[in-house]
C-alpha cells in the first residue's frame, strides 16, 4: 500500500481560483478529458491528474509536474466535460501557477495576482525609459544634428540593447534552471544520462522554432491538406508566424541596429525580412488574436486573463510603432519627429520585453520548448534503464 501523505496547500487552491476561470472542485474524475485529449497519454493522463491535484492543492506534485506545458489548449477537454468544470482553462491557470513558482523574484505572482501591479510594473520600466533616454540624448535633439547624431545607434545598444538582452537571458537562465531543479532534479525516479542532454537537444530547437505540437491538437484522421483548407491549423500558423516575426525583429535590433536605423542603405533582405514579413507578421498576428478574444468563440479564447490582454495590446503597440518608426526613416521625416516616435516605440518595446518576456505570458515561448525537452528526458531516461 502507499503510505504517500498528501499535504494540502489552501493558499495554492485559492491562487489557482484567482488565476484562472477552472471550476476545478465541480470534477467528478469521470476521466473523459483525458480520453478525449489529443496530447494526453496513458503514462501522462493529463488533464484529469491535475484537476485532482488541483482541488487538493498538492503543491509539491504539481510544481514538479511538467504536463501543463505540453497541452496547447485546444479545449477539446473543457468541450466534453459533463461537469463544466473547464479542465483546459485549468491548465491554463497551472501554467501561470509554474511561472511563479519558477520566478524566485516574487514578481510573476504579483503580475497574476493584480492587474493594477501589471499597469504599475509596465509604468515604472517606460518611465525608466524615458528617464535613461532624457539623460542620454535629452529631451528634443540639438539644432541640425542628423538622425545619428541625435540618436546614436552605438549609445542605444549600450545603454539600452545589450544591457536589456543581459537582465533577460539572466533572469530566463535563472528562472529555466529552477524548473530544472523542480521537475528534474527532484525526480529521484530517474537519472538522465549525461549524453542525452544532448542526444535529445535537437526536441529543443525544432519545438522552439516551430512549436508543432500545436499543429497535433487536432487528431482527426483527415489529410493535414485538408485540415490546413478547413482552417484548423490557422492558430498554430498564426502564433508560429508571430513568433517567427517577433524573433526576427529581436534579432535585428539587438545586433544589427546600425544597419536597421540606416536613412540610406536598403539592402533587399533587410526591406523584405524586417519591413514587410516581420510587421505583417506582427501586426496581422496579434490582430488574430485580439479578434479571437474579443469574440470568445473557441475555447482556447474563452477565457481571456488580464496578462493576456495587457500582452497582444503591448505587442500590437510595439509593432505599429517599429513600422511607423521604420517609415519616419524611410520617408525623410524630421529628425526631431524620428527623435519622439522613436523614445515613444522604446517606451512601449522595453516594459514589454522586460516585463512579459521573463515574468509573464511570453515566458511560455522560453518554457514550453524547454518543458517538452525534459519530458523526453525523463521518458528517454526511464525506457533506458528499464531495458
Ligand atoms: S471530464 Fe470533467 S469531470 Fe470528468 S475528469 Fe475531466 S474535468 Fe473531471
Ligand atoms: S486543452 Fe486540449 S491539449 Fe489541453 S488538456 Fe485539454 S484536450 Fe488536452
Amino acid at each position: 500500500m502507499n503510505n504517500t501523505v498528501i499535504k494540502t496547500d489552501n493558499e495554492l487552491v485559492k491562487y489557482i481560483k484567482e488565476v484562472g476561470e477552472s471550476n476545478f472542485k465541480k470534477c467528478f474524475q469521470c476521466g473523459t478529458c483525458s480520453a478525449v485529449c489529443p496530447l494526453s497519454t496513458e503514462d501522462r493522463p493529463f488533464p484529469r491528474k491535475e484537476m485532482i491535484m488541483a482541488g487538493w492543492g498538492m503543491k509539491e506534485q504539481l510544481t514538479s509536474d511538467l504536463d501543463p506545458w505540453l497541452c496547447y489548449y485546444c479545449g477539446e477537454c473543457s468541450k466534453n466535460c459533463p461537469r463544466k468544470a473547464e479542465p483546459g482553462e485549468l491548465m491554463m491557470s497551472l501554467r501561470r501557477f509554474l511561472i511563479s513558482a519558477y520566478d524566485w523574484t516574487g514578481i510573476s505572482k504579483l503580475l497574476y495576482k493584480s492587474k493594477y501591479a501589471e499597469y504599475i510594473a509596465i509604468l515604472i520600466v517606460a518611465l525608466g525609459v524615458l528617464l535613461e533616454w532624457a539623460v542620454i540624448f535629452g529631451l528634443h535633439p540639438a539644432a541640425g544634428a542628423t538622425l545619428a547624431q541625435a540618436v546614436s545607434p552605438d549609445k542605444v545598444d549600450y545603454f539600452f540593447d545589450w544591457p536589456i538582452s543581459a537582465f533577460l537571458a539572466i533572469m530566463l537562465t535563472s528562472f529555466i534552471y529552477n524548473m530544472y531543479r523542480k521537475t528534474v532534479l527532484s525526480d529521484k525516479s530517474v537519472k538522465i544520462p549525461f549524453t542525452l542532454y544532448f542526444t535529445e537537444a535537437w526536441s529543443l530547437i525544432v519545438n522552439f522554432f516551430t512549436q508543432y505540437r500545436y499543429a497535433k491538437c487536432d487528431d482527426s484522421e483527415e489529410s493535414a491538406l485538408k485540415k490546413l483548407a478547413s482552417g484548423k491549423y490557422n492558430f498554430w500558423l498564426t502564433h508560429l508566424f508571430l513568433m517567427i516575426s517577433y524573433v526576427s525583429l529581436f534579432v535585428a535590433i539587438v545586433f544589427f541596429l546600425d544597419w536597421f536605423q540606416s536613412e540610406n542603405s536598403m539592402p533587399y533582405l533587410h526591406i523584405v525580412l524586417f519591413d514587410y514579413f516581420a510587421s505583417i507578421g506582427l501586426i496581422f498576428g496579434t490582430i488574430y488574436f485580439i479578434i479571437k478574444r474579443f469574440s470568445k468563440k473557441i475555447e482556447r479564447s474563452k477565457f481571456s486573463h488580464h496578462t493576456d490582454w495587457m500582452f497582444v495590446t503591448l505587442l500590437f503597440l510595439t509593432a505599429v510603432t517599429g513600422v511607423l518608426l521604420r517609415a519616419s526613416i524611410v520617408y525623410n521625416y524630421t529628425v526631431s519627429a524620428i527623435f519622439y516616435i522613436y523614445l515613444i516605440h522604446l517606451m512601449i518595446l522595453f516594459p514589454m520585453l522586460v516585463i512579459e518576456v521573463p515574468f509573464s505570458k511570453w515566458s511560455h515561448l522560453a518554457y514550453r520548448p524547454v518543458a517538452v525537452y525534459f519530458a523526453n528526458l525523463k521518458e528517454k531516461a526511464k525506457n533506458l534503464s528499464n531495458n
